[in-house]
């Protein structure tokens, strides 16, 4: 709604701009009076995501920081795996410290929601 208004608002100082000073591209007018509003707001940048977020909503869902993240495996001692629990292995997830066969449990636990 706010930028309808400020759409039309910009119009129609185009067009009487236009009427005064002759042609120059709509779009062109614009930008320069957008940059305007901006600089004269001290900047409005779009802050990035957050990296260190541990949880984030798709769709009403909220994915887990193992699916986001990126996370390598280390070793430690022998243990029952997390996704298969069926073989023991000496691979962990280093960050969700969690056993994990690297092929496939490690890849299936970091990127499916349902991994069982
Ligand atoms: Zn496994
Ligand atoms: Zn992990």
């Amino acid at each position: 709604m706010f930028f309808r208004l400020l759409d039309l608002t910009i119009y129609n100082a185009y067009v009487m701009r236009k009427s005064l000073h002759g042609m120059k591209p709509f779009l062109d007018f614009k930008m320069n009076l957008i940059r305007q509003l901006i600089d004269s707001t001290g900047g409005v940048k779009p802050k990035p995501p957050h990296p260190t977020l541990s949880a984030r909503i798709r769709d009403g869902v909220e994915i887990p920081e193992r699916l986001t993240a990126r996370h390598f495996p280390g070793k430690g001692s022998k243990r029952a795996c997390h996704v298969c629990s069926k073989r023991r292995t000496v691979f962990t997830c280093k960050d969700c410290n969690i056993p994990l066969c690297v092929v496939p449990c490690f890849e299936k636990y970091h990127s499916q929601l349902n991994y069982k």
